[in-house]
C-alpha cells in the first residue's frame, strides 16, 4: 500500500521535461539549424547561447519580450526571392545543378545523363527523413550513378542535443563522393562574391560536411567532399553559377569549437528550480532569468543572435571590456572592465601586472605627445 506523502526522494524531473518548463508550457521547441550551430562554433564560451538553442527556446520571441528585439534576419522579399531562386536551379530534375557540380568537381567523371535519380526523400518527422536519407545515400553510393538528394534530412548530436539538418542539396557522384551544395541568392559577380557572405555560407556548410560525415562513417566506400559548391545568380540575372569553396579550415574549426560546448543537462543542472525563459512572463523576470546563466558578448554577436541588443547592454552597463571586442579583451588579460583598464592607465593598476604598466606606458607616451603638438617650440 502506498502511503501519502511519499517517502524518500521526490521524484526527478526528466531533461525533456526540465527543457520544456524553461521554453514555457506553450512554446514549441525551435530545432537547431545549420546557422545556430555555426554562430554557437563561432562563440562556444557562451553558456547562455548554448543552453537557449539547446532548450530550443525563441530567443526572437525572448529577446523581443525583454525590450530588446533582434534586428537581423532575412527580409520576406529576400526569402521569396531565395525560393524562387532554387526553386529554378533545381528545375528540370536538378539537370542545371548536376551540370554545375560535374563542371567545377566532376574530376573527369561521365556527365550526368537525362534523367539522374532524385530519390524521394518523404518520410514523418525528421528522425524519419533522416533515416530516408540515410538509405538513399547508400543506394545511390551502391548505384554509382548521379544523384541528386534535394533537401536531405542530417542528423548530428551536438553537445547532447539532436540537431536535425537540411543542406540545400547533397550530390552523390558515381566514384561515391559526397558533395554539399549551398544555394544563396546574393550574386556571384564576375566569379566572386562578397566575402562575408561566401564565409558564413561556408562555416554553414562545414556543419552540413559534419553532420554528413557520421552518416558516411557507416559505409566504408563513401567519401565526404571539403570542397563544398556554392550557386548563386550569375552577375545580376536570374541564371546560376557557381564557385567552389574550400572548406577544410571552417569544419576542423566547428568540429572543434562544437567539441568544447558544454552538455545541455549540466548547464540546466546549475539553474535555481522554476526559472523560466517563457517569453509570456514579464521582462524583469525574464531579465533574471538571461542573467542567471554566464554569457560571452562580443561585438560579433550583432550579426549572429538575436539576445544580441539585450547582452550588449548588459555587458556596457556591467562595464565589461568584452563590449569593446574579442581583441581588446583578450590584450587586456586581468583588467576584465573598463574602469579597471583606465585607472591602470593612469597609474592606479596592479605594479606587477605587465598589462596595467603597458597601459600606463602607453597613457604617459600620448599624454607627452599632446603636449609637445599643443605648445610647439
Ligand atoms: S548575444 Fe548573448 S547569448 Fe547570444 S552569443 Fe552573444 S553573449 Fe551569447
Amino acid at each position: 500500500m502506498s502511503s501519502y506523502p511519499p517517502s524518500g526522494p521526490p521524484p526527478k524531473t526528466t531533461l525533456r521535461q526540465r527543457l520544456a518548463d524553461l521554453r514555457g508550457p506553450a512554446v514549441p521547441p525551435r530545432p537547431l539549424d545549420a546557422r545556430a550551430l555555426a554562430a554557437l562554433a563561432a562563440n562556444p564560451g557562451c553558456g547562455r547561447r548554448a543552453l537557449l538553442d539547446g532548450a530550443g527556446v525563441d530567443k526572437t520571441a525572448l529577446a523581443a519580450a525583454l525590450g530588446s528585439p533582434a534586428a537581423f534576419g532575412q527580409s520576406q522579399f529576400a526569402i521569396v526571392r531565395g525560393n524562387s531562386f532554387e526553386a529554378r536551379v533545381k528545375d528540370d530534375g536538378g539537370a542545371a545543378l548536376l551540370r554545375l557540380v560535374h563542371q567545377h568537381l566532376g574530376t573527369g567523371a561521365e556527365p550526368p545523363g537525362a534523367g539522374a535519380r532524385v530519390p524521394d526523400l518523404t518520410a514523418a518527422g525528421p528522425e524519419g527523413r533522416a533515416a530516408r536519407t540515410a538509405l538513399a545515400l547508400r543506394e545511390a553510393t551502391a548505384a554509382g550513378a548521379w544523384t541528386l538528394l534535394d533537401h536531405p534530412m542530417l542528423a548530428l548530436e551536438v553537445a547532447g542535443t539532436p540537431a536535425y539538418l537540411e543542406p540545400d542539396a547533397v550530390v552523390v557522384h558515381p566514384d561515391g563522393r559526397w558533395t554539399v551544395v549551398e544555394i544563396k541568392s546574393f550574386p556571384l559577380i564576375d566569379g566572386s562574391a562578397d566575402p562575408a557572405k561566401v564565409g558564413a555560407a561556408a562555416r554553414q556548410a562545414a556543419v552540413y560536411v559534419l553532420a554528413l560525415e557520421t552518416t558516411a562513417e557507416k559505409l566504408a566506400s563513401a567519401v565526404v567532399g571539403h570542397t563544398v559548391l556554392l550557386v548563386c545568380p550569375k552577375d545580376f540575372s536570374n541564371l546560376p553559377a557557381a564557385a567552389p569553396v574550400d572548406v577544410r579550415r571552417e569544419h576542423s574549426v566547428t568540429r572543434r569549437q562544437l567539441g568544447r560546448l558544454t552538455r545541455v543537462e549540466d548547464l540546466a543542472a546549475a539553474l535555481p528550480e522554476g526559472l523560466s525563459f517563457d517569453p509570456a512572463r514579464p521582462a524583469e523576470e525574464l531579465t533574471e532569468a538571461v542573467s542567471a546563466i554566464s554569457a560571452a558578448y562580443a561585438p560579433e554577436c550583432l550579426a549572429a543572435c538575436e539576445l544580441a541588443f539585450h547582452c550588449r547592454e548588459r555587458a556596457r552597463t556591467a562595464d565589461e571590456v568584452t563590449a569593446l571586442g574579442r581583441s581588446v579583451r583578450g590584450e587586456l588579460g586581468a583588467l576584465t572592465t573598463i574602469g579597471k583598464a583606465l585607472a591602470a592607465a593612469a597609474g592606479g593598476g596592479d605594479p606587477d601586472d605587465p598589462t596595467s604598466a603597458a597601459l600606463h606606458h602607453a597613457a604617459r607616451l600620448r599624454a607627452e605627445a599632446l603636449e609637445a603638438s599643443a605648445c610647439p617650440s
